[in-house]
């Protein structure tokens, strides 16, 4: 492929001989241990202002699971709703289920693609007193306005957590990273996948250092006291290697989130025919540049799929099947119909946004895109079925 949609770009492992040696003569692994420390303290000053406290976790999904069943936990609400988008990933609805909470899908903005506040408050309304925990989701990076979900959560009783896995190395309007001043848990992923890309981990982000305190103590087998549980836990450590890739990835962020901001921002320039999505603050810290096809070309999505990846392009569709649509939360959620993300994810294309593009890759990328669509436009591109079997046949049209 020679423009794959995600190319994992973590810190390189060659060039930390020193660092792994240093570690391995700590005899240290794990236990917040001291380059996870080491970490923290450095995200919070670089990213957040020096504000609040850091956690970082294995991955986020430990980090979703751990901060939604806090919020449960302290609420006395075990088995209420958790409030949350059907365009997200998977991860966040799994994480609500095995915090013992049943998650409740509210739509989305048709521009932002972020939880609908009008669907949200509706919903709220209806199930007075069971929501244990909103978790909107900061959706591909873009900044939602939490200052909301402050006043939400206050007016509802129900704790907030957001899901903000791409959102790491995004900041606002004040030039902090997205989330900072937050008195709720900000979930950040740093999967191999992500921008803020190591191997697998996660950071949580609040204000509220007891908050954070706690959470750690969670993440550590529910220990409040010397190998004593306290309350609700499992392992959900960063180990030290992780956490040294993090370190690492840290001294790059702002350098790559500039190359992909850029990146982005040419495809808004080349692409201004087709719907993007609507940025809510500064900057994100795209992992990829999500559109919608023509609503005439939907019903071929597949096929032009199909071809791009011919053309040596990987398209994904972030998120379709969006989780209502997926068996295992199908059956076991709640949610009312969902006109918009149905529309939005029946459309939705992602297209390449790596660290090792240039601004001319992504030229190419629409020429090739425009060219697919102008092809399922005049009924010139064949069923998948057909295009994916004789693929060197079907490559010689081009
Ligand atoms: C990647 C992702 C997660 C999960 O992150 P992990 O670190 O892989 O567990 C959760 N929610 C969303 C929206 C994501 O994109």
């Amino acid at each position: 492929m020679r423009y794959p949609l995600i190319r994992p770009n973590p810190p390189k492992l060659s060039k930390l001989r020193g660092a792994l040696e240093s570690l391995e003569d700590s005899g240290i692994y794990s236990n917040n241990g001291p380059v996870l420390r080491r970490f923290e303290s450095q995200v919070r000053d670089r990213l957040f202002g020096g504000r609040g406290e850091c956690l970082g976790v294995a991955n986020a999904t430990l980090g979703l699971m751990l901060a939604i069943r806090h919020e449960a936990h302290v609420r006395s609400k075990d088995s209420g709703i958790a409030l949350m988008p059907s365009f997200t990933f998977a991860a966040t609805a799994q994480a609500a289920m095995w915090a013992g909470l049943t998650p409740m899908f509210c739509d989305i903005d048709p521009d932002s693609w972020c939880p609908s506040p009008e669907s949200e408050e509706r919903l709220l309304r209806q199930n007075r007193g069971r929501v244990a925990v909103i978790v909107p989701y900061a959706t591909f990076g873009n900044p939602i306005d939490l200052d909301r979900y402050i006043w939400l959560g206050r007016r509802h009783e129900a704790g907030v957590v957001v899901d903000a896995a791409a959102s790491l190395g995004a900041r606002d309007e004040r030039g902090l990273g997205f989330g900072t001043g937050a008195p709720f848990s900000i979930v950040f992923s740093m999967h191999a996948t992500k921008t803020f890309a190591t191997a697998e981990g996660g950071l949580i982000y609040s204000a509220d250092t007891q908050l954070i305190h706690t959470l750690r103590e969670m993440a550590n087998f529910g220990f409040g006291e010397p190998r004593t549980a306290t309350m609700p836990g499992l392992n959900a450590k960063l180990g030290e290697i992780n956490a040294l890739l993090a370190l690492e990835k840290l001294g790059e962020i702002d350098a790559v989130v500039a190359h992909r901001t850029a990146l982005a921002g040419r495809y808004r320039a080349r692409l201004p025919d087709f719907q993007l999505q609507q940025m809510l603050g500064e900057s994100q810290s795209p992992q990829f540049m999500p559109l919608l096809l023509p609503e005439a070309l939907a019903p071929q999505r597949a096929a032009i799929m199909a071809r791009m990846a011919e053309l040596g392009i990987g398209v994904g569709t972030y998120f379709s099947p969006h989780l209502a649509e997926q068996p295992w939360f199908r059956e076991r959620c709640r949610f009312g119909p969902l006109p918009v993300t149905d529309a939005v994810a029946a459309r939705m294309l992602s297209l390449p946004i790596v660290d090792q593009m240039a601004i001319e890759d992504v030229d190419a990328i629409c020429d090739a895109l425009r060219t697919t669509c102008l092809e399922a436009a005049t009924g010139r591109l064949a069923d998948p079925a057909d295009v994916s079997l004789p693929r060197r046949a079907a490559g010689g049209r081009a």
